[in-house]
């Protein structure tokens, strides 16, 4: 087998295709090369060999020791130099890479093959020692941290020792002879902790540094980052080792970081930062504060520091045209690394760059309309699920706004909160309901956790590349960054803000969109659907066989559905609207009522409520299908519960508190859940359908003349289990139906169908679908029923499957393909078998979740139907679907 694949000097073994076998950066880097850019030779070692190291008990490959010594031969031809030479000595970079990048594994040690002779010969050939020893004792740091696992906190402490007796307040005050002591400190300090020398042997170092990449592959962190993005263990990761060159080399050379658009607007202009004399973890650990590549970027940012276009015109013009050229050869948005040693310009890295959802809408639209992808490719290229971003609030325009702080616009969105200042205190206000804005000098991987808890995040140092930013942005959560008037003070938990002490717990609100931090709860406003988004949407909606449909029964909620673009209501619960002022009241007396007079009673005084409900949600619709369910839940839901309740319901009624009591104690059910709810209810209690089913009638009559549309409703009847259940309650539907028609000498075309959310109505589908004119699969219900899971109690155990392997994804978000997804597979053939043409729809939790959305094409569903807020990601997702 081929374990290892060089690249340089123009060529490369291997290319962008390879990504498997050579993981993201090892392909690009290969690609890179191939392409004539200019990039550093090294070598790539497989992920198969990190698989074979598993499965043989950490062991290499048999040939792998001579493929590496060959792959530093090539290095050494190309570059003239070799490991541990006294003259001229190779160093290179050690770095992991997966297929996906992972945070939470070993990243990168750099400046491997120094020791104390090369060290002298890099101070001879640049004429700089301080430089080489500077470089020699950053190496003995990083690989002290990741290699031999010893905690970079005491190297910090030797440095911060060393620095106040000398009285320098930076590291770039100190000489050549302060880093060799400073160096033969760090040294003692290793024997003294772990008992070994530091390896001088540059071979020796290589194979540590190899080993420390591999075994990262199972450290908790990068299992924990696996087991959160569905990351297979066995990919494994890939070691690239490439020549280094020095941004560190003085004034001439520098390190920087930049994406070939804006990743957080999606404008057409290259944006990035980078500093002088410095070397690549600087620049994304956010200890000196970068300056902008472009003069635009400096001059918008406000900056005094000079860019890079200014201070060194001929490396920018040349990054200029590879960043162009790659965003080309790509045809996507990059985020590149790059190094410019004395002048001259060297790539690290290219892959595409993560970006905010708005700014990926933006790119894709442009790249369209220029010519560089198609329409349809644009579509594929917005992940559904990260429209979610933008439909965040933003700070009300008009809103009065105390600042107390600004830094970079990291993230977009504005969210208010209590100040936390640790990822623990996040997660503990988060579990008890509280909303948390972590506050932070700056994140590192350890944090994740408690950025995911937080409303938004808030650092005082780094720039918009730190890992705050960077995460921040993935997750869709605002972010403001390296606000540097800000300080904060973890051992007192308090924040100093131009002279005002905040406190953890106080509120603050953070606007990601501006940079500025607030005092205070500000007023939020909902975002416009326009522009880029509209333009996707547009596209999408042309490519797309499915149809969008909403669950809503409120108003606002159909309102907030049409303009999101729904295509019509899929699920109008009509129980949601029972639970409202005065109808609470008139629903319990229908409840508590002993028998059918008392009940007519009630329903009489509901009836008008619910007329005049669906006459609203008809004329909302203006035509559009709208499938209303007749009463579903257990009916304990209803029943009152404090004795202010039951006394104000007695009055109501006109009886005794403690006859209701008796009534209200008779109804309670062991297992409400599977008792007396669904078509059980309307086969109990005839009347509370008929009164439904009126009420939906004559409102189709009203509205029908008030729009001039007409209405065809569509009744649904839920949790049908036996034919012989849909045939008694449709009877007493189409009884109404030709009552009402009658009464208002009018025609109305209505559908009668049923939910098919239990296993049995999956099975018999065929000949339940002999009555039913639609099917609406209830998968929230139907996961509960064949799991045999409690959908209310459900989070607390399948948390615990996740994290044993056990499930992979909460069946209750994403449907279960396998079992679930089967019996919907059935219940659609039977049901279509019947019945041809039989529409079919879905209107769990599930018809707004984008995997699920592709499992309903697959079927062949004709719709699917969601929360409000959740259309533009169904619509999107159908779309992507059916390409
Ligand atoms: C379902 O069970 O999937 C459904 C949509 O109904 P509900 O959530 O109201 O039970
Ligand atoms: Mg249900």
């Amino acid at each position: 087998a081929k374990w290892v694949y060089t690249f340089g000097d123009g060529k490369a073994e291997g290319s962008a295709g390879d990504r498997n076998l050579l993981g993201g950066k090892g392909a690009n880097l290969a690609e890179m090369c191939a392409l004539g850019l200019p990039v550093p030779p090294g070598f790539t070692i497989t992920t198969d060999v990190c698989s074979w190291y598993y499965d043989n008990g950490r062991k290499y490959p048999d040939t792998l020791e001579t493929d590496v010594k060959k792959s530093l031969s090539h290095i050494a031809a190309i570059t003239g130099r070799n490991f541990g030479d006294t003259e001229k000595p190779l160093l290179v970079s050690v770095r992991s890479g997966a297929r996906a990048s992972m945070p939470g594994m070993m990243d990168t040690v750099l400046n491997l093959g120094l020791n104390d002779g090369t060290v002298e010969a890099i101070a001879r050939e640049t004429g700089d020692a301080r430089f080489a020893y500077d470089s020699y004792r950053r190496f003995i740091q990083m690989y002290s941290d990741v290699v031999m696992g010893l905690d970079h906190s005491v190297f910090e402490e030797i440095l911060e020792d060393t620095k106040a007796n000398l009285g320098h307040e930076v590291d770039t005050a100190l000489t050549a002879d302060d880093w060799k002591n400073v160096i033969a400190l760090y040294k003692a300090k290793i024997e003294e902790e772990l008992d070994e020398p530091f390896p001088q042997d540059p071979e020796k170092q290589l194979w540590g540094a190899i080993g420390a990449v591999f075994s990262s592959w199972m450290n908790a962190r990068a299992i924990t980052y696996r087991r959160l993005h569905n990351i297979p263990e066995s990919w494994g990761t890939a070691v690239s080792v490439q020549a280094m060159v020095f941004g560190n080399m003085g004034d001439r050379s520098a390190t920087g970081v930049a994406f070939t658009r804006n990743p957080s607007t999606g404008e057409k202009k290259l944006y990035g930062e980078f500093l002088v004399n410095a070397q690549g973890e600087d620049v994304v650990a956010g200890i000196r504060t970068p300056q902008n590549i472009t003069e635009d970027a400096r001059i918008a940012a406000g900056s005094d520091k000079p860019s890079l276009e200014k201070i060194m015109p001929a490396a920018f013009a040349d990054f200029c045209a590879v960043s162009e050229r790659l965003e080309k050869h790509y045809t996507d948005m990059q985020d590149l690394e790059f190094t410019i040693e004395n002048g001259k310009l060297w790539m690290l890295q290219t892959r595409s760059g993560k970006r905010t959802a708005k700014a990926a809408l933006k790119i894709a639209v442009e790249m369209a309309e220029e010519g560089l992808i198609s329409r349809e490719e644009a579509v594929l290229r917005i992940d559904p699920a990260s429209l979610d971003q933008l439909l965040h609030p933003t700070i009300d325009p008009g809103a009065e706004r105390n600042i107390i702080g600004t830094g970079l616009p990291a993230s977009p969105g504005a969210a208010t909160g209590e100040i936390v200042f640790s990822s623990e205190d996040a997660e503990q206000l988060k579990a008890e309901g509280r909303k948390a804005i972590l506050v932070r000098i700056e994140t590192s991987p350890e944090d994740i956790h408690g950025m995911h808890a937080a409303e938004a995040i808030l650092t005082t140092r780094g720039g918009m590349t730190s890992h705050a930013a960077v995460v921040a942005r993935g997750m869709g959560k605002p972010c403001v960054s390296g606000a540097g008037s800000l300080r904060v003070d973890y051992r007192n938990e308090t924040l100093l803000a131009m002279g005002v002490v905040l406190k953890k717990g106080d509120i603050i609100t953070i606007d990601g969109g501006t940079g500025q931090v607030l005092k205070g709860a500000v007023p939020m406003r909902q975002p416009e659907l326009s522009g880029d988004f509209g333009q996707i949407m547009e596209w999408a909606d042309k490519t797309r066989r499915m149809k969008v449909r909403a669950n809503a029964e409120t108003p606002v909620d159909a309102r907030t559905a049409r303009s999101f673009g729904a295509e019509g209501i899929g699920l109008c619960r009509t129980e949601h609207m029972f639970f409202e002022g005065e109808r609470i009241v008139a629903m319990r007396e229908m409840i508590l009522a002993d028998n059918e007079k008392g009940r007519r009673a009630a329903l009489d005084k509901l009836l008008p409520m619910q007329r005049s409900d669906f006459v609203e949600l008809f004329e909302i619709m203006h035509g559009l299908p709208v499938t209303i369910r007749l009463l579903d839940p257990p009916l304990h839901e209803f029943l009152p519960k404090t004795e202010e309740e039951i006394a104000e319901v007695a009055a109501a009624m006109n009886v005794d508190a403690d006859r209701l009591r008796e009534r209200t104690d008779s109804l309670h059910e062991t297992n409400p859940m599977l008792g007396h709810r669904g078509c059980r209810l309307a086969i109990s209690y005839p009347e509370i359908a008929e009164m439904q089913a009126r009420a939906i009638f004559e409102a189709a009559v009203a509205a029908a003349k008030s729009t001039g549309a007409p209405v065809e409703p569509e009744i649904m009847v839920p949790l049908v289990g036996l034919r012989a259940e849909l045939d008694f309650v449709k009877a007493r539907i189409d009884a109404v139906a030709a009552d009402v028609m009658k009464e208002a000498d009018i025609k109305i075309n209505y559908l009668v169908g049923t939910m098919i959310e239990l296993p049995r109505a999956a099975i018999r589908a065929h000949s339940i679908a002999e009555v039913a004119e639609f099917f609406s699969f209830g998968t929230n219900d139907l996961t509960q029923t064949t799991f045999g899971i409690s959908r209310d109690d459900a989070s607390s155990f399948l948390m615990s499957y996740q994290v044993k392997g056990i499930i992979e994804q909460d069946p209750f978000v994403t449907i279960d393909i396998d079992g679930v997804g089967e019996l919907v597979r059935i219940g659609a053939d039977k049901g279509r078998a019947a019945r041809p043409g039989i529409k079919l729809g879905i209107c769990g939790e599930h018809g707004g979740d984008p995997a699920s959305i592709h499992f309903c094409e697959e079927v062949g569903l004709d719709y699917v139907s969601c929360s409000p807020f959740r259309v533009p990601i169904a619509r999107l997702a159908a779309a992507q679907a059916s390409a």
